[in-house]
């Protein structure tokens, strides 16, 4: 049975949103890192207080950090997973095979523009937690659960994501090659609609 997934991409390719609707489909939790850690700076832990700044210069959280909160959250879910944003180095996906390896690895792709341009547009609830793409900048209010503030990522101003995918392509990119060469990579386009991309993705399961 394929219930334990993990999903590549670069930023703004639309991780967080499959991730969120494939976790319910499948009925396994979801693990979003770059959510937990955004909590772990709301509630001030001293994780929060260390990964803070990585965060806002665009650059990756040292993997000893990661892999400290990850490891944790394996410990109550190890039934089954969905993975979203982890790992995205060599040696966090060395950990986490010698953990459990993923049945397998979903490579979001999407070209440097488009992301540019989505990057620009997206929004977070700040009440559910559901990334939204806005048609105009005074959009506020989320369209997901009708209440919740959207705001904008600290993180998604254009000159931080610029960082952010730069080092996408140097430490996260190689990351195709090595589950590929394990035979559990399989690429999905991306470019279309969520509802498209979803699609194409419960067919490779
Ligand atoms: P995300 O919400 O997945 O885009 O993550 C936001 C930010 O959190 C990233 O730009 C990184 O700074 C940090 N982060 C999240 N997950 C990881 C990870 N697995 N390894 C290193 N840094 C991470």
């Amino acid at each position: 049975m394929t219930n334990h997934i993990l999903l590549l991409g670069p930023p703004a390719s639309g991780k967080g949103t499959q991730a969120r609707r494939l976790a319910e489909y499948l009925n396994v939790p979801c693990l979003g890192t770059g959510k937990l850690l955004r909590n772990e700076i709301k509630e001030s832990t001293e994780i929060g207080k260390i990964a803070e700044d990585f965060i806002n210069r665009g650059a990756y959280v040292p993997d000893g950090v990661i892999m400290t909160m990850v490891e944790e959250w394996m410990v109550d879910n190890q039934s089954g997973w969905l993975l979203d944003g982890f790992p995205r180095t060599k040696p966090q996906a060395e950990a986490l095979n010698n953990m459990r390896r993923p049945d397998m690895v979903l490579a979001l792709e999407v070209p440097q523009e488009e992301l540019e341009f989505r990057i620009t547009k997206r929004r977070e609830c700040s009440s559910c937690g559901a990334t939204v793409a806005v048609k105009n900048s005074t959009d506020t209010i989320c369209p997901e659960c009708s209440s919740g503030e959207l705001v904008s990522r600290s993180d998604d101003a254009l000159d931080s994501f610029k960082i952010r995918y730069a080092n996408y392509t140097e430490l996260t990119k190689p990351l195709f090659d090595y589950y590929d060469d394990l035979g559990m990579l399989r690429k999905v386009d991306g470019t279309q609609s969520p509802d498209e991309v979803f699609n194409e993705i419960t067919k490779l399961l």
